[in-house]
C-alpha cells in the first residue's frame, strides 16, 4: 500500500502521519483461509504471505502492511453465515432497523458484494423493493437454485444479480439504499473506494448506505486473534470507520455494534448536513404562481375583493396579485388606520363594516397566522362573504 509521506507512513482513514513501525503478525500464513481444494496437491502448494500490522495512533484504524491483493484470490471462496441461527437473527434485526428507521419501503437497493444475497432477498422481500447484488463469487445458477431449493421460489421477483465485481458503472441506476457488508475490510484502499463512491452518488438524492464490518475493538478486548486473516487487510476501530466515512463526504446518521460485539455498522448519508432550510432558485417564482392560481380560481368577475391586512403584508399580497384581480379596498382591525390609504395602490382602509358597504364580497386574509381570528369575526357578524386564504 502506497501510503508513505512525509518520513512515515499515511493512515487511510484519517490521514494522520504515523512514525511507528509495523509489528510482525505472521512471517507467513495461508492467503485464502476461506478456500477449499479439489486436490491435495493443490491444497499443500496454496500461497502464503507475510502478515505484517499497523495501526494508527489518532484513529485506531489497522491494516497489514504486507497485503498483497494478487495473493488474495478468493479461489473457491465460500463464506456464508446463512445456516447459523444466530445470523439469522442478527440479519432480522438488521432488516428491521433499516426499513423502519430509514422507512425503505417500495425501494431500489444496491448491494456491493452481496455474497449467496441471502441478506438481500430478505431485505427486499420485506420491504416490497428491487435488490441490485453484485457479487463475482456468484455461482448464477447453482446460487440461484439453492435459493429457490431453500423456498425461496420468489427470489428473482425481489433481487438481480449481477455475477461480477461492482464499478461505478452500476451506480447509473438510481437507489435510494445501497449496502456493503464485510467487503470493506478487503478492500486495500478503502478511502479512495468511500470518496468514488461518494462522488458517484452526487446526482442521487438521499442516500441511505449502510457498511457492516467487524470490529476491531472487540477483537482487541476479546484477544480473539483468529479475527487477524489475509483476506482482511483492513481492521477498523469505531473511530475510524466514522473518519472514513465523514473525511469522504458522508454524513454519519449513526453506528452501532452488534454480534456480540464483533461486528460494527455504519449508517451514512450523502444528503448535506443542514440545520436550517434552503431557499431554492425557484422559491418565490413558484409560490408566487401558486398564491395566484389559488387566487384565481376562486374568484370570478362578480368578485369584489378587499385585501385583510392594511399592512407590509397586505401590500405584498397586492404586489403579487395586482395583475390578476382589482382589489377595491383594504380592510384592517386596527381603527386608527381607517380613512386612510395604502402605500402605492393608494386603496382606502376600512373596517369590515364599511367594505360591506362597498359591496366587498370576497376577502383575502393577506396573513395566514391571523386566519383563525378574521374568521371568527366574520362568523360572529353572521355575514356570507367568501374567505380566500393564502
Ligand atoms: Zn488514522
Amino acid at each position: 500500500m502506497a501510503y508513505r509521506g512525509g518520513g512515515g507512513i499515511l493512515c487511510p482513514c484519517c490521514e494522520a502521519n504515523i512514525k511507528k513501525k509495523p509489528i510482525q503478525v505472521y512471517k507467513s500464513i495461508p492467503t485464502e483461509s476461506n478456500a477449499y481444494f479439489g486436490s491435495f496437491h493443490d491444497a499443500i502448494m496454496a500461497k502464503l504471505a507475510p502478515f505484517s500490522i499497523i495501526q494508527c495512533p489518532k484513529c485506531g484504524f489497522a491494516w497489514n502492511i504486507d497485503f498483497d491483493s494478487n495473493k488474495a484470490t478468493y479461489r473457491n471462496y465460500t463464506f456464508s453465515l446463512r445456516y447459523s441461527e444466530k445470523y439469522q437473527k442478527h440479519a432480522k434485526w438488521l432488516i428491521e432497523k433499516i426499513s423502519k428507521k430509514y422507512k425503505i419501503f417500495g425501494s431500489k437497493i444496491l448491494e456491493i458484494g452481496c455474497g449467496d444475497a441471502d441478506f438481500l432477498y430478505h431485505l427486499s422481500k420485506t420491504t416490497q423493493s428491487k435488490g441490485v447484488g453484485y457479487e463475482p463469487s456468484f455461482k448464477n445458477r447453482i446460487e440461484l437454485l439453492q435459493q429457490i431449493e431453500d423456498g425461496h421460489k420468489d427470489f428473482a421477483d425481489y433481487v438481480t444479480i449481477i455475477p461480477d465485481y461492482f464499478t461505478e458503472e452500476g451506480l447509473k441506476e438510481k437507489f435510494q439504499l445501497v449496502i456493503c457488508r464485510h467487503v470493506l475490510e478487503h478492500i486495500p484502499n478503502p478511502s479512495a473506494f468511500i470518496s468514488s463512491l461518494f462522488s458517484n452518488l452526487r446526482d442521487m438524492e438521499d442516500v441511505i448506505i449502510l457498511f457492516e464490518v467487524p470490529n476491531l475493538d472487540y477483537i482487541i478486548t476479546s484477544q480473539c486473534l483468529t479475527h487477524f486473516i489475509y483476506e482482511h487487510c483492513n481492521y477498523f476501530s469505531n473511530l475510524s470507520l466514522q473518519k472514513l466515512f465523514q473525511n469522504n463526504g458522508f454524513n454519519v446518521l449513526e453506528m452501532d455494534t452488534c454480534y456480540d460485539g464483533a461486528f460494527q455498522i455504519i449508517i451514512a448519508t450523502n444528503k448535506k448536513k443542514s440545520n436550517f432550510l434552503k431557499i431554492q432558485r425557484n422559491f418565490f417564482k413558484d409560490i408566487f404562481l401558486e398564491k395566484k392560481r389559488k387566487i384565481k380560481t376562486q374568484i370570478d368577475k362578480n368578485s369584489r375583493i378587499a385585501i385583510w391586512g392594511a399592512s407590509n403584508s397586505g401590500n405584498i399580497v397586492y404586489n403579487i396579485i395586482q395583475d390578476i384581480c382589482t382589489i377595491q379596498c383594504f380592510i384592517d382591525s386596527n381603527a386608527e388606520k381607517y380613512g386612510g390609504f395604502m402605500a402605492n395602490s393608494g386603496l382606502p382602509i376600512v373596517s369590515l363594516d364599511n367594505a360591506l358597504l362597498m359591496d366587498i364580497n370576497t376577502i383575502i386574509i393577506a396573513n395566514p397566522v391571523y386566519n383563525t381570528e378574521i374568521q371568527q369575526i366574520i362568523f360572529k357578524k353572521n355575514i356570507s362573504i367568501k374567505i380566500i386564504f393564502l
